[in-house]
């Protein structure tokens, strides 16, 4: 896609009404502020500057432009976030279709996704009758199968690698889509494949499990972490219940994939499964998109009980409504259908217990009644929102049958910020730091500053990763920087991306250009000073390093002159 349209459509599409078309904006002088999307706040800490026109989190860093919004918020992938603006903004989609869209890395490993989840559900299907008895044997049924994609994984060592040749995918990208072992064998070998989809509905990841017992590795074998797939950010199978959620306005937590597919079978549409017994905060986060009333169906033993206890406390704390359906000891969702009817199971999720009430009446996990009270006090001291805790005094007072009294005076006072030494040493750190985001910021507000910069110093200048990748990107760009907006787009790493829209929201020092360029060189040459100090130690009669020493130390101090005439005048 040609830079100008890219442009274009970032120029045609307001950040603030194309965020606001998502979520509410407040006006705060001259930016817009709301709580943030991408993760679980109380205080508004997500700000959108209508003048920069980016965005910028500064409770979880997230940040960007109008652009990466949508495609983060939607979680699809940059040409399709394209696309929909361009449609918003009225640009001919055709004119978009002529420059061919550069594929960019994360587009092409879900390509490759969608590629793997085909070639092993036909695999299923087609040339595995051991797991599709497994899978029947399950009762898992063909149109689940199908609905899920299930698949399975043949036992060899480059099917899924000459598959993919055969689709003419760069042998180079493979080592990132986390389908290989480290010497590019196929990392999924005889498993039968669950494919795990983001809540838009692509594939990002598998969960592989055994099919024989007696076969090498754990029961199960999951994707590692890539560009597309972040461990405890997905929900097994969103994609297809968020309406059923959104609808029903209860979402059922279970813990696995047989689980959730037993559960959906029997009409429990509305459900998802943590994949893992610790549902995490975005988690928790991506589900109250689509409904406020989170309910745990976790398995009826105790440590199944214990993690839904532990889960129940994180909603609440997120401020969420959270209930525990209570299954027997010996059942988890999936053997508990098999022994009961749909109707059973609704009774159970209708008598569901607020936390407390749960706790009060639990016989499996076997703790006291003062070891009950000593859980939930622990889970009220962790709740910071006031309505949340008010909620939960509540439930405990009305379950153990205490006064609201009795149960408040159990809450902590919040310990004092600590005020000790490490402070100063924190600020000394982050000084450092902010000279080099100072001349990122400098030139980010004023292209000119660019060639004084690059006359005088080079990445290397920049000590901390970070920054020094930022500068990079910015040299490379420079010529075609129209405004940050659009160099945000040429940045495909988010961290990286994050940080850029950090600095540019930051004030810039007071001080000029010179100054911040010779407080970076100062560092530089003094962190070189002390690691030449470091080898003459180790090396006290190699002259080289004591004629290095010396040029260093003549450097520095004209650096210092410099800075000192400047105070004279
Ligand atoms: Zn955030």
């Amino acid at each position: 896609m040609e830079q100008h349209l890219i442009d274009e459509i970032i120029e045609k599409n307001d950040i603030v009404d194309v965020i606001n078309s998502y979520i509410p904006l407040k006006k705060t002088g001259s930016n817009f502020k709301t709580r943030c999307p991408f993760h679980d706040e109380k205080t508004a800490s997500f700000i959108v500057s209508p003048k920069k026109q980016i965005y910028k989190c500064f409770g979880c860093g997230k940040g960007g432009n109008v652009i990466t919004f949508v495609q983060e918020y939607e979680k699809i992938s940059f040409p399709e976030a394209l696309q929909k603006l361009a449609e918003r903004a009225g640009i001919a989609i055709k004119q978009l279709m002529r420059g061919k869209a550069k594929n960019s890395k994360r587009d092409l490993i879900y390509k490759i996704y969608e590629i793997a989840t085909g070639y092993y559900h036909t695999n299923l299907v087609e040339h595995s009758p051991t797991a599709l008895e497994y899978l029947a044997e399950r009762n898992i049924n063909d149109e689940t199968l199908k609905k899920f994609k299930l698949g399975f994984a043949l036992n060899s060592f480059g099917g899924l690698r000459n598959h993919l040749q055969r689709n003419n995918i760069n042998e180079k990208i493979l080592s990132s889509t986390g389908l290989f072992t480290s010497n590019n064998n196929d990392l999924f070998r005889e498993r039968i494949l669950f494919p795990i989809h983001s809540s838009s509905g692509r594939v990002v990841a598998f969960g592989g499990r055994k099919l024989y017992e007696e076969q090498t590795g754990g029961k199960y074998v999951n994707s590692p972490t890539t560009d597309i797939y972040t461990k405890g950010n997905e929900l097994y199978g969103l994609f297809e219940t968020k309406y059923s959620i959104s609808k029903k306005d209860i979402a059922l937590i279970c813990e696995g994939y047989t689980d959730f597919l037993r559960l959906f079978e029997n009409g429990f549409t509305n459900s998802v499964a943590s994949l893992g017994t610790s549902l995490t905060a975005a988690q928790i986060s991506i589900l109250s998109r689509f409904t406020e009333n989170l309910y745990m169906l976790y398995d009826g033993d105790i440590s199944g009980r214990k993690a839904a206890v532990r889960a129940a406390g994180k909603i609440l704390s997120n401020g969420h409504n959270a209930k525990i359906i209570a299954l027997p000891g010996e059942d988890d969702p999936d053997s508990y259908l098999k022994k009961n009817s749909a109707d059973d199971l609704q009774k159970l999720i209708d008598e569901a217990k607020p936390l407390a009430q749960f706790l009060y009446e639990d016989n499996v996990i076997g703790i006291d009644k003062k070891g009950k009270l000593a859980v939930l006090f622990d889970i009220l001291n962790e709740i910071e929102d006031e309505v949340a805790k008010e909620l939960l005094i509540q439930d405990i007072s009305d379950a153990f049958d205490l006064s609201e009294h009795a149960v408040k005076s159990r809450i902590r006072e919040k310990r004092p910020v600590r005020n000790d030494t490490s402070q100063d040493i924190k600020t000394e750190s982050n000084e450092q730091y902010t000279e080099e985001r100072d001349v990122i910021a400098m030139i980010l507000n004023n292209k000119s500053f660019y060639k004084k910069v690059a006359q005088e110093i080079d990445s290397s200048y920049f000590l901390t990763e970070k920054n020094r990748k930022i500068y990079q990107v910015l040299a490379e760009n420079i010529e075609k920087m129209s405004n940050l907006s659009a160099l945000l787009s040429k940045v495909d790493d988010e961290d990286l991306r994050n940080t850029l829209s950090e600095i540019s929201m930051m004030e810039v020092q007071k001080h000029t250009i010179d100054e911040a360029l010779q407080a970076l060189k100062t560092r530089k040459y003094h962190a070189e000073l002390k690691m030449i100090n470091e080898k003459i130690l180790k090396d006290p009669t190699n002259i080289e390093l004591f004629t290095k020493k010396a040029e260093l130390k003549k450097k520095i101090l004209k650096i210092n002159n410099k800075v000192v005439r400047k105070t004279l005048y």
